[in-house]
This record gives structure tokens, C-alpha cells and sequence, in this order.
């Protein structure tokens, strides 16, 4: 058996360990007989495993305790749209939300806010081809926003916050909402800073299809009465995140991550570790002239780089001799083109060095 270094921006790598476990367990889970995909959600089996999986992330990101932890369905993209319908209703309608735009994951979140709201674009950094995140000091927040709307790490343009910004001040006690999908568990964060914390998991978590929502109990029970109530987070929260059936199977990888991750030593270690990864790579592409970083390198994102070669005609060239090594999935978006590696918990430093190295023997043949 041979594993890839895959670098694809999600669904994306997993812990070996992690993946060992689950297919050990796969036809018995721990005596029960049966999968975990095979047991009722209801049962004690995947009720301890639904504790756990709680009770470890509630610790790696040190959630307090007046935050729901909720685990649904729907992606990101959904929460686009369960994210208003949750929490317009806590002003006079229409309501007006103020969104920060430093990408396409926060566009697409504009985009679809204006279904339910009134959006004021507080701050943008289009003009500079979202290779920069608006200063604090340049948003134009509204008086009376509903909640403030951010991506702390846009996955496609390759910039992150490295600052949490404090809105309420001048929104007149807005909450913050951050789409973290492509970075949350990467660093340590202050959660008390936020309203609402989303994420899809199939980034930097576990398998595609169970979406985390972090959610500050006194923004429940506001949402409009359109709202579906399978994404009602007070429903959800007063059932445990068990008002539908839970996407079990991804709830127990997520699970075994949050385990591997404590293994590691938590958030903490994760984030030195990212840290060092992400400069690694940068330090290469910032010395030389035959590929190039355009983000501003105070906004660069750890987790996912863009990268471009100065000889855009070597593409197709550079990615055939990448999988000829192990190193798959490097094609930028296609909305940026170029390359991308995106570097989550789970890709181990070895990994980027191979990368690294690859990158300097393609160099040193074609430069
Ligand atoms: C991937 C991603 C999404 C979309 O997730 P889906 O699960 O496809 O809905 C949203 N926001 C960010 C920042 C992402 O990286």
C-alpha cells in the first residue's frame, strides 16, 4: 500500500491513525457486533460516541459553557443561508448584516444573504485581488447590524485573519460570525470573542458531510418562522443535535480526529506545528524567482497557498511530475488558476517537505 501526500483543499487528508482505527472497527465496533454506520443513532453505543466526540472538541477549542456545540448537516454553503435565517430576526425586519469580503467564501456568503436581509458590504479587499484582509480600522460597520459576517480563512485566495476583530462596540452589541471551515482546530482561538462559529468538516476535521455550529446560547430562538426547523439551532440544541438523524458515521471520524488531535497535544501543539509548515513553503516561494506567493504576508493563510509558477506554460508539466511523486491535487482553483497546497492538521511536515524539494528539482530542471 502506498499513501499520497494529497494536498486537495477538501475533502482532504486524514490522519493515518485515524483511518487504521475506523477500518479496524469497521464491521464491530468495540464488542457491539455491528458498524457504526449500522446503529440507530438513538442507542448507547452511538450515544457514547456522540459524547465524546462533543465533549473532546468542547475541550480542544476550550468552548465555554453558555456555547451549544451542534452537529448538523447541510455544509457551509449551506449555513449561508441557515446562518440569516437563525439570526436576522433579532432586529426589525429587513434587517442589515454586515459582511467583510476578502474572497470567494465570503462572496458566496453575500450572495446568498440577500435572500433574507439587507447586506452592507462593511469592508472589501476585491480591488486588490483579495490578496489582503480590510485593516480593522477601515470597516464601516452599521449602527444597528444584525450580526457582522466573517471568513477567518479564505480557502480559495489563501489569506486568513491573524487578529479577531471586535465589532460590537460600534454595531451596538452585533455578534461576530465566523466562517472558520478551512481553519478551525488549526490554531488556538478565543471562542468568547465570537457569536457563531461554522464549519463544514471535510477540511480540517473529518469526512464530508456533518457541519459544526458553534453557537452562543442567547442567539437561539430568534430564527424566522421560514427557517426549516431541521436548521432551527434552538431545535437543534434542545435535541442534542438529534432532531433529525445526526450524520452518525462522520460524527465518529470527527471523533476519533478530536482523539488524535489531544494525542498530539491539543490546538497548541497543532498550531506550532502549522506554523512551521506554513513557512516551510513560504520561505522557498519568497526566495525564489521561478514561483510566487502574491498574498500580502500579513494575511498569509497556513492552511491553503497559492502558488504560481513565473512560466505559466510549465502547469501541466509540474503537475504530471508531482504525481509521478506522491504529491497529488495541487491545481489551484480554478477561479485563481495557478497552484494551491492546502496543508491541514493532518498533513505532516515530511509532506511539505517533499514538496519543498520537489519544487526546488523541478526548479533547478526547467529554470
Ligand atoms: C469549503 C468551504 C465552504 C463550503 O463547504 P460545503 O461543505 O461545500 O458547503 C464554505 N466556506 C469555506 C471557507 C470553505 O472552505
Amino acid at each position: 500500500m502506498t499513501r499520497v501526500y494529497n494536498f486537495s483543499a477538501g475533502p482532504a487528508m486524514l490522519p493515518q491513525e485515524v483511518l487504521k482505527q475506523a477500518a479496524e472497527e469497521m464491521l464491530d465496533w468495540q464488542g457491539s457486533g455491528m458498524s457504526v454506520m449500522e446503529m440507530s443513532h438513538r442507542g448507547k453505543e452511538f450515544q457514547s460516541i456522540f459524547d465524546a466526540a462533543e465533549r473532546d472538541l468542547r475541550e480542544l477549542l476550550a468552548v465555554p459553557a453558555n456555547y451549544r456545540i451542534l452537529f448538523l448537516q447541510g455544509g457551509g454553503i449551506g449555513e449561508n443561508a441557515v446562518v440569516p435565517m437563525n439570526l436576522v430576526g433579532r432586529k426589525p425586519q429587513p434587517a442589515t448584516v454586515d459582511f467583510i469580503h476578502t474572497g470567494s467564501w465570503s462572496g458566496k456568503s453575500i450572495k446568498e444573504a440577500k435572500k433574507y436581509c439587507n447586506v452592507n458590504v462593511a469592508a472589501s479587499s476585491e480591488g486588490d485581488q483579495f490578496h489582503t484582509i480590510p485593516p480593522r480600522d477601515s470597516w464601516k460597520l452599521s449602527r444597528d447590524a444584525a450580526y457582522v459576517h466573517v471568513c477567518t480563512n479564505e480557502t480559495i485566495h489563501g489569506v486568513e485573519f491573524h487578529f479577531t476583530p471586535d465589532v460590537a462596540g460600534e454595531t451596538g452589541g452585533a455578534p461576530l460570525v465566523a466562517d472558520m471551515s478551512s481553519h478551525i482546530l488549526s490554531r488556538q482561538i478565543d471562542v468568547s470573542r465570537y457569536g457563531v462559529i461554522f464549519g463544514g468538516a471535510q477540511k480540517n476535521i473529518g469526512p464530508a458531510g456533518l457541519t459544526l455550529v458553534i453557537v452562543r446560547e442567547d442567539l437561539l430562538g430568534q430564527a424566522l418562522s421560514i427557517c426549516p426547523s431541521a436548521f432551527d439551532w434552538k431545535t437543534v440544541a434542545d435535541n442534542n443535535s438529534m432532531y433529525n438523524t445526526p450524520p452518525t458515521y462522520a460524527i465518529y471520524i470527527a471523533g476519533l480526529v478530536f482523539q488524535w488531535l489531544k494525542r498530539q497535544g491539543g490546538v497548541a501543539e497543532m498550531e506550532k506545528r502549522n506554523i512551521a509548515k506554513a513557512a516551510l513553503l513560504y520561505d522557498y516561494l519568497d526566495a525564489t524567482g521561478f514561483y510566487s506567493n502574491q498574498v500580502a504576508v500579513d494575511c498569509r493563510s497556513r492552511m491553503n497557498i497559492p502558488f504560481f509558477l513565473a512560466d505559466e506554460s510549465l502547469n501541466d508539466a509540474f503537475l504530471a511530475s508531482a504525481r509521478a511523486r506522491g504529491l497529488l491535487q495541487l491545481k489551484g482553483h480554478k477561479s485563481v488558476g495557478g497552484m494551491r497546497a492546502s496543508i491541514y492538521n493532518a498533513m505532516p511536515i515530511e509532506g511539505v517537505q517533499a514538496l519543498v524539494d520537489y519544487m526546488k528539482d523541478f526548479e533547478k530542471q526547467h529554470g
